[in-house]
């Protein structure tokens, strides 16, 4: 890691500041990934498949590299800046942010959204024997090249639908630890927050992003499995109403502007 390059990177008018900070780190699926140093660097430091597989020793090897380069890359930015991290005093704020931490876990909202993540996989592993008889349906229709039905865009439907859903199954809890830590941060210091956006409203906007997602996608599922309906729209009721207090918790969340993905247009963007 090349720490002058990555300076000179992070002034590149190429890149969008702060873009990688309020995403949902899905990048297969991300316009914007020209426009995302860090998706840049992550390319270029785990270029090498065996960097990417986390059971192999040179993922570990490759991440510890990365941790300590930055590390001391935070050091050399702090002396430019004057701080003194020394002076810190490392073991109380780490007790404050276990504190923190604790308080932010007994949330209802948070509580309700580690309770999603466990239902998603109460779901799907009831759900198993149903997923494969679907397949052999889709198969079996497939073969039988029966007229206006489109067993592959069902399959594909139901594949997408699934991957939505994972994909945002734990990170609407982590996202909410984050904005309820990050609103406790914000509270010690309100005068100053009054003039910035607040990232405790930007990550509970990805939380809601993700439970936004996650509805739609259910709301998808209950199409093709008509026999599953009562379980499906427990699922989307626990999620609505997991919507609803995060709003209630977070009013500002939705207007908060995510750098390039909510106004790409400023950055000479289509559409993200
Ligand atoms: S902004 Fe896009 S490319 Fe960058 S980390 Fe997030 S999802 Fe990945």
């Amino acid at each position: 890691m090349d720490r002058n390059r990555i300076k000179k990177l992070a002034g590149d008018p190429r890149f969008i500041s702060g873009i990688h900070n309020y995403c949902d780190r899905w990048c297969e699926r991300c316009p914007l990934t020209h426009r995302c140093l860090n998706y840049l660097l992550s390319e270029e430091e785990f270029a090498d498949p065996e960097t990417r597989d986390l059971e192999n020793e040179k993922f570990w090897e490759k991440l510890g590299e990365v941790l300590s380069d930055t590390v001391e890359m935070l050091h050399e930015m702090a002396e430019e800046a004057g701080i003194d991290l020394d002076a810190v005093d490392a073991t109380e704020s780490l007790k404050e942010r276990k504190n923190r931490r604790k308080i932010a876990e007994n949330r209802p909202a948070v509580r309700s959204a580690r309770a999603y993540g466990k239902m998603v996989n109460q779901w799907f592993d009831m759900a198993n024997i149903l997923l494969k008889e679907k397949e052999t349906e889709l198969l079996e229709k497939a073969r039988l090249e029966l007229p206006n039905i489109d067993p592959a865009g069902e399959a594909a439907d139901i594949t997408d639908a699934t991957e939505i859903i994972r994909w945002y199954q734990y990170q609407i809890y982590v996202k909410l630890m984050r904005a309820f830590q990050g609103k406790e941060d914000e509270a010690e210091d309100p005068e100053f927050w009054k003039e910035f956006p607040k990232d405790s409203d930007g990550s509970a906007k990805v939380s809601l992003i993700g439970i936004d997602r996650s509805i739609a996608a259910w709301d998808r599922l209950r199409g093709h499995f008509p026999e599953q309906e009562s379980e499906l729209l427990n699922i989307l009721r626990h999620l609505d109403r997991l919507r609803k207090k995060v709003e209630k918790e977070f009013p500002e969340a939705r207007s908060f502007i995510r750098p390039g993905l909510d106004n790409p247009e400023e950055y000479g963007e289509g559409e993200a």
